[in-house]
């Protein structure tokens, strides 16, 4: 592949859109191009690192037994309204109109489909169980699509979907399922974590994310040494169960602080720590007012506490509404005295505590001493806050540390949800119907691409692991009116190509710098460099990664190229 003659459109400056390195790389290794909002095209070395993800993906996914399809982009809008889900993907369903008036969806994934293809055509336990996958482009009307195509609206997944008899033989699919994603994220030679998804939440389902690592990825993970991981938003904050703040004997005690409204301000103050103090936060959920005790060094998870009041309506209440349910002003506010009406929830972290101090429901003054079943009382004990680093591993009890990453994969037992709403069985041995229990699979073919440059990418430009690398050699002439250099690249390309490897041949009439700068933006994993040395008969093999450079003669170049690259 000659470069003067190839779209490889690369430039130098930073894309001022782009806020992450795999974003910005691929806007400037000429990988993509924007259309519009999250919607791209690969560009020719783009869609090359796409068809070896999807070769690899394609590999395990036969491995395992799982038999690929083509499903349909055009949804009939009415295969949602039968599995119900038109509500629950709400406006993230991209919906068009055909010429007769008739509402159309596009795929944003394809559980009602293939649901519909099981219902009709795996009617038999003799038939089960099944695994169908395909790799498809999904269109999903994301709130806010950024970083490229790593939250697209337009993107390529891999979609598979599994139907059994037991949840013995799903278990058994879903365990497949697993290993297969590990084989397919380490061949792509990336580090990983698989975390586990929130469970209890979306109905008793098991579930299970892979995440790519990377400082600048989008998901949060809390890990144990052990193996456990689980993704920040869902993970409860576990500490060693230490009492906290003195055991008060009597009654509490009245402390006058001075426009210290702040954790930091009123512990500093009485010399404590923060955690002795006890933040009361204050919420209007639905049409009830709702008073949140977190411990003072801790930050309340807001997507646990929507979730706690399950689709109510959920906000702040404003300090004149503060004032009016207290007493006091904002800053001042506790448990102790707060009407019978207004319910108090509390962290589990809460329950630790032989006595805290909180706001008195007055200015500049809180109360010390004060417990809780004594002085006040707590409706719930809920998991609320945001996890950290350092809490501890619900499995071992060793302390988590924290990293980033993008999910590129998703597993999930969906049990019976689909088949039970579209009505999809199949006749067991004794001729008795029953719902199908089923499997879901994702794998984000285009977004594995920018996560793999997250991961791996240097200052220079992008770093590819050679599985996935666009080609894996490029051949560098430093300058092509050097009539000896330039027929020397061009017939080391030729050889090269004879031989099945594929190469990109710099044949531009550039100066040498840029090339290099190009070279190294574009990431091939091996550089072959013809120049100057060729008159002593030498040409120089750069290993990208490493930056390791070997001379070379160049009769032996093709031989011992191609021993670099196979092994
Ligand atoms: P997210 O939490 O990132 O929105 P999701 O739970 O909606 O992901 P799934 O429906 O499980 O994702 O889709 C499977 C895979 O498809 C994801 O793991 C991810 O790799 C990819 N994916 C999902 N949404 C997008 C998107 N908007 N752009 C690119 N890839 C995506
Ligand atoms: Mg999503």
């Amino acid at each position: 592949m000659r470069w003067s003659k190839s779209c490889i459109p690369t430039f130098k400056e930073n894309p001022a859109e782009a806020e992450i390195p795999s974003h910005r790389l691929m806007l400037r290794a000429g990988l993509i191009r924007k259309l519009t909002s999250g919607v791209y095209t690969f560009l020719p070395l783009g869609f090359k690192v796409i068809k070896k993800i999807e070769g690899i993906v394609r590999e395990e996914m036969d491995a395992i037994g799982c038999q690929e399809v083509l499903m349909p982009v055009l949804h009939p809008i009415e295969i949602y309204e039968e599995s119900g889900r038109l509500g629950s993907f709400g406006p993230e369903l991209f919906k068009l109109q055909d010429g007769r008036q008739r509402t159309f969806a596009l795929g944003p994934t394809h559980e009602e489909v293939i649901t519909m293809i099981a219902r009709d055509d795996m009617k038999s336990y003799r038939t089960l169980p099944q695994c169908l996958y395909q790799i498809l482009i999904k269109f999903r009307d994301e709130i806010r699509p950024r970083y490229g195509v790593v939250r697209a609206r337009e993107f390529i997944m891999k979609d598979a979907y599994s139907f059994h008899q037991s949840a013995e033989s799903l278990d058994e699919t879903y365990r497949a399922m697993e290993g297969a994603y590990r084989r397919i994220i380490e061949r792509c030679g990336l580090s990983y974590r698989i975390v586990e998804a929130d469970s209890g939440y979306i109905g008793g389902d098991e579930s299970h994310e892979f995440v790519v690592l990377a400082g600048s990825g989008e998901s949060t993970i809390l890990s144990c040494s052990c193996g456990y991981a689980v993704n920040i938003e869902r993970a409860a904050g576990r500490e060693l169960e230490t009492p906290r703040g003195a055991r008060s004997a009597g009654a509490f005690e009245r402390v006058h602080t001075p426009g210290m409204t702040t954790v930091e301000q009123v512990s500093g103050f009485l010399s404590v720590t923060p955690r002795e103090v006890v933040k009361t936060l204050l919420y209007r959920a639905g049409d009830r007012d709702v008073a949140i005790l977190i411990p003072g060094d801790r930050e309340l998870n807001d997507i646990k506490l929507v979730r706690m009041f399950d689709g109510e309506q959920v906000r702040f209440l404003d300090d004149g509404e503060i004032k009016r349910l207290t007493g006091g002003p904002v800053g001042f506010s506790g448990p102790v005295g707060l009407s019978a009406e207004t319910a108090v929830y509390a962290d589990n972290l809460v329950k630790g505590y032989d006595s805290m101090i909180v706001g008195a429901n007055e200015a500049d003054t809180h109360l010390r001493g004060v417990k809780a079943g004594r002085d006040f009382t707590i409706a719930k004990f809920e998991d609320l806050v945001w996890a950290r680093e350092g809490d501890l591993c619900p499995k071992c009890g060793a302390p988590l540390t924290k990293s980033n990453g993008l999910e590129v994969g998703h597993i999930f037992k969906l049990g019976t949800k689909y088949s039970r709403a579209m009505n999809a069985e199949f006749l067991d041995e004794a001729g008795k119907s029953h719902p199908f229990i089923m499997g879901c699979y994702g794998f984000g073919i285009s977004r594995m691409v920018a996560a793999a440059i997250e991961q791996l990418h240097d200052k220079d430009g992008i770093v590819w692991p050679q599985s996935i690398a666009p080609m894996p050699l490029i051949v560098l002439p430093v300058n092509s009116n050097d009539a000896e250099i330039r027929d020397t690249a061009y017939r080391l390309e030729e050889e090269f190509e004879r031989c099945g490897i594929e190469t990109l041949l710099d044949d531009r009439d550039l100066s040498p710098g840029i090339k290099f700068k190009d070279a190294d933006l574009v990431g091939i994993p091996y550089r072959l460099t013809i120049g100057k040395k060729l008159k002593d008969g030498m040409v120089e093999l750069l290993h990208r990664s490493s930056r390791r450079v070997e001379e070379i003669p160049v009769a032996e170049a093709v031989e011992r190229t191609m021993e670099r690259i196979k092994t």
